[in-house]
């Protein structure tokens, strides 16, 4: 009888056949909307059995977006803390990218026995990750605890998950630049009932001069087709590019216009999905292996894919068309709080305008409206709130120093509780060894504190900087690396 994840392995691999000759399939380690991520082993030729995470996206993906974050991982990735890419495997709609597995803590785990020095490192080496890929004018848009893995042990960083990666105005990633911005669609769902149209009938009715827009793109961007999504990387560790222009005919699209009717478009879609193109359209894109027009002119076909609303900066949650890198650069700064209070989530919240609402919170109401004028929004607010000193909201919600003597017991016990099961991990230790561990840490409270009850002002500050409601003015990653915070630690 196979498990759940027994089943999904075997569909896997009937989906992706290439990968039964190379990996063994281990277990399932992550599922998202957009992807599902696996544990294999893989034994290549003489050399030692590797662990290698396997990300299965979601077929109904965008092929652009594919590319996309397979270009991203191969252009920015394998240094500086950003995941690298190995192979990549594809069959039909079915996109497989291998990766080298990095064993990673739940950051809701070690939150809270994670010393103050760890957490200035992981600090440290999430700037290192992203001012390497904002050096590439790549914006990843979904920056938090899970997209950066970390293992403790052995001291490892590794910034992950570009699904949601858009590029600057002169980004080095060439897909990025055909990525539709979350803006932009915005000013397109202008008139929904004709993208619903568009989407549904895209064959037969792409705007005139949305096609010709996107022809012109193909023929000067040479973009990769559906074959190359499944290439390996080239000798430069780059994709392949492939030379032959598109292969639409105008007299095919004519055709197909003028004989269907929405309803059949729509029904044909379903029947024809499953066989042709990947990108669920009625071309022939797939047989012939390019990226036609059709794709190139396609609107993403599921809803805009948001970051998690508790990690988006103030001009993401307004809809702000010009976004930058800044944005990730706030969300590390929510993370930091996080580390900083010792509270994750720390904002919890299911839409934007909540996630807003309790960024006033924190940060003030006048203050939020602001600096939302600096970049063209105006919020309404029904209620003034106050700015919160960081270090007294920090301090308040750790419950390090002065919190009431019951607080204080509990976190003893809970100190006292992880540093047990760390020494257990470390050597194993016989009941007699653990009384010790326990007594000791109920008789020195302060050496559970880890560092905690001296943070210095410059994590307060540079938080503030994080947390700077006007992204013009936030501190950029390669500034982070350099702030006093970072005092005697070395690039
Ligand atoms: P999604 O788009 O579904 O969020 P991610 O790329 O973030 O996909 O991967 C989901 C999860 O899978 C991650 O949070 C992490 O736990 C795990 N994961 C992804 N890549 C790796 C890797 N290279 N090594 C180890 N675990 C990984
Ligand atoms: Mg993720």
């Amino acid at each position: 009888r196979l498990t759940g994840v027994e089943k999904d392995i075997e569909k896997l691999y009937e989906a992706v056949p290439q990968l039964v000759s190379v990996f063994k399939i281990e277990d399932k380690i992550g599922e998202g909307t957009f992807s599902s991520v696996y544990l294999a082993t893989a034994q290549l030729k003489r050399g030692p059995e590797e662990k290698i995470a396997l990300k299965h996206l979601i077929p109904t993906s965008h092929p652009i977006r594919i590319a996309a974050e397979l270009q991203c991982l191969t252009v920015a990735g394998g240094q500086d803390n950003v995941m690298g890419v190995k192979y990549c495997f594809r069959k039909n709609d079915h996109v497989v990218i291998a990766m080298p597995y990095l064993e990673h803590e739940s950051f809701l785990e070690i939150l809270n026995s994670l010393s103050f020095q760890e957490v200035r490192e992981y600090m440290f080496n999430l700037f290192k990750a992203l001012r390497r890929i904002h050096q590439f004018g790549i914006v990843h848009r979904d920056v938090k605890p899970s997209n950066f893995l970390y293992n403790r042990r052995l001291k490892k960083y590794a910034l992950v998950d570009f699904g949601l990666a858009q590029g600057t105005r002169d980004t080095k990633v060439e897909l990025l630049k055909l990525v539709q911005s979350e803006a932009q669609q915005e000013s397109c769902s202008q008139n929904k009932a004709h993208i619903v149209m568009a989407n549904k009938v895209s064959v037969s009715v792409p705007a005139p001069k949305a096609l010709s827009q996107s022809s012109t793109q193909t023929a000067v961007k040479r973009p990769y087709s559906h074959a190359q999504i499944q290439t390996k990387q080239g000798k430069d560790g780059k994709l392949i590019k492939q030379p032959k222009p598109m292969d639409i005919t105008s007299r095919k699209l004519a055709t197909k216009k003028k004989v269907v009717s929405t309803k059949t478009v729509t029904s044909s879609i379903t029947r024809k999905t499953a066989s042709t193109c990947p990108a669920n359209l009625t071309c022939d894109c797939y047989a012939t292996d390019q990226v036609c027009s059709i794709c190139l002119s396609r609107r993403q076909q599921v809803a805009p894919r948001a970051g998690t609303p508790g990690f988006r900066a103030p001009e993401v949650l307004t809809k702000c068309p010009n976004q930058t890198t800044a944005i990730d650069m706030w969300s590390a700064g929510v993370i930091f709080l996080s580390l900083l209070s010792g509270r994750y989530p720390f904002y919890k919240a299911s839409d934007d305008l909540t996630a807003l609402a309790q960024i006033m919170t924190i940060r003030g109401s006048r203050e939020t409206i602001q600096a939302a004028k600096t970049f063209g929004k105006s919020i309404l607010c029904s209620k003034e709130v106050p700015a919160q000193n960081l270090r007294t909201l920090c301090e308040r919600l750790r419950g390090t120093p002065g919190l009431a003597a019951e607080e204080q017991e509990e976190r003893a016990q809970e100190a006292a509780q992880s540093l047990r099961t760390e020494q257990k991990v470390q050597v194993p230790l016989g009941a007699e060894h653990d009384r010790d561990v326990s007594e000791t840490a109920r008789n020195e409270p302060p050496a559970s504190l880890k560092g905690w009850d001296h943070v210095p002002d410059e994590a307060y500050d540079l938080l503030d900087r994080l947390l700077d409601l006007n992204p013009a003015t936030r501190i950029t990653a390669p500034e982070a690396l350099v702030h006093p915070f970072f005092r005697d630690m070395s690039l």
